[in-house]
């Protein structure tokens, strides 16, 4: 039970750090904001939630408002990382929604609170078999998904268009960084082939790292394992700042927000990233708008954009998808009634859906059904794990719609 002298006690006891984390936890007033959309642009009773873990559980604990109370008790050592409290932790997506609508008022920022007790439990050697996985897979193979090295460079073997160069071994403009998701899934490299083609019609004199490339670690901060991600982040900031290039561009958007908003957090340590780092919506987006991309076709469908978590409310890159979705001829935008920073998350993100496949499987189907809902016939994205998500979700739920990342649609008109 909450009681103030005890908190009062453990500002003059606890070190400057914990103080800190903890005056967040008894910032939080129980307003709710976290829960829903914000009042003035709540579209509707049905789709005025916005935490999927809370929806799901429909319990004040898997709410962030709950989880602070958690986290104050874990601070003031009144809890420890028990099963149901390393359960409650972890049934986030780190989707973002309750930081932004939290920091619209109060700035409490429950998702970095929830982020560093998972750091917290991790260094206490709490850690879930399903993420200890993901840990085996970087130290066997470099990724995740337990694929070889020479994985990340089957997809270009595979392509018939030519002139992807070796970033390893020849100078280049830009370093297209692929990601592990689009490298080595065989159903997402898909999106690096895409990407590769769009690039390759605008001219763009770019390279990759093929087997040579680093995960960007975005995973294993999630989960609570800064150390392989601080490993990982100073591998790629070393490699990214020897390779002379201008630019960085990925088609993945956890790959963007990690090293777009994340590494520079560490830039005492590891350096500066010298080369601009953007998402591929944002170079395209300026390629358009400088004609050095010409759209050749017209595409006449009727299509809806899901916005990444990683790059809408992480980065806050909402408009550059639109605008290129808009410069295709042909092409019929209808926007869902969650969009932009009050999209809905697709239920994938955070290391859920490795610990929790069928809730991050009905997330999607509920993510699905608000598109429908727009009498479109395409999903459109920008990230490879909503991809792999949102795909099962139209598939569980037999959905009429199909799912495309915004490069295929691109692809077939450049
Ligand atoms: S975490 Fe923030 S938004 Fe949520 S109930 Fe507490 S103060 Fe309100
Ligand atoms: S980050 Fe998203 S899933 Fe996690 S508690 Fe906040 S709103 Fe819920």
């Amino acid at each position: 039970m909450f009681r103030l002298e005890k908190v009062l006690e453990a500002f003059e006891k606890l070190p400057a750090e914990d103080v800190e984390w903890l005056k967040k936890t008894i910032y939080c007033m129980k307003c709710g904001f976290c829960r829903f959309v914000w009042a003035e642009n709540t579209p509707s009773a049905e789709y005025a939630y916005q935490c999927p873990a809370g929806e799901h559980w429909k319990f004040e604990p898997y709410y962030a408002s709950g989880k602070m109370e958690i986290c104050r008790e874990l601070l003031l050592g009144n809890l420890d990382y028990t099963d149901k409290v390393m359960e409650i932790l972890y049934t986030c997506t780190t989707c973002g929604n309750c930081k932004e609508n939290c920091n619209r008022a109060v700035k409490a920022s429950p998702m970095d609170v929830i982020q560093e007790m998972r750091r917290r439990a991790f260094a206490a050697g709490k850690v879930f078999p399903s993420h200890r996985r993901l840990i085996e897979g970087l130290k066997n193979y470099g990724n995740p998904w337990f694929q070889p090295k020479a994985a990340r460079e089957k997809w270009v073997k595979e392509m018939k268009e030519k002139g992807i160069k070796n970033a390893n071994k020849e100078k280049v403009k830009v370093l297209y960084y692929v990601g592990c998701t689009a490298g080595v899934d065989p159903t997402m490299r898909r999106v690096a082939v895409a990407t590769s083609k769009v690039l390759l019609a605008a001219g763009v004199d770019f390279g990759i790292l093929g087997s040579e490339e680093v995960c960007c670690g975005s995973i294993y901060r999630r989960i609570g394992d800064e150390g392989t991600f601080r490993e990982l982040a100073e591998k790629n900031i070393k490699r990214f700042n020897e390779l002379g290039v201008d630019t960085i561009v990925t088609a993945c958007a956890g790959c963007a927000r990690t090293i777009m908003t994340e590494y520079p957090e560490l830039a005492d340590t590891y350096g500066e990233i010298k080369p601009r780092v953007v998402h591929v919506v944002q170079f395209v987006n300026e390629l358009i708008k400088d004609k050095k991309l010409e759209i050749k076709k017209e595409n006449n469908i009727h299509v809806t954009y899901h916005d990444p978590c990683h790059i809408g409310r992480h980065v806050g890159i909402y408009e550059p998808p639109r605008e290129v979705i808009n410069a295709i001829p042909g092409v019929k935008l209808t926007e869902m009634a969650r969009n932009r920073d009050f999209s809905f998350c697709c239920g994938a993100g955070g290391g859920f859906r490795t610990q929790y496949l069928d809730v991050a499987l009905e997330t999607a189907i509920k993510r699905v059904k608000e598109a429908e809902e727009t009498g479109a016939d395409y999903m459109i994205s920008t990230c490879p794990f909503c991809y792999q998500n949102l795909s099962l979700g139209i598939q569980e739920s037999k959905s009429r719609l199909q799912f495309r990342d915004l490069t295929e649609v691109l692809a077939e008109v450049v």
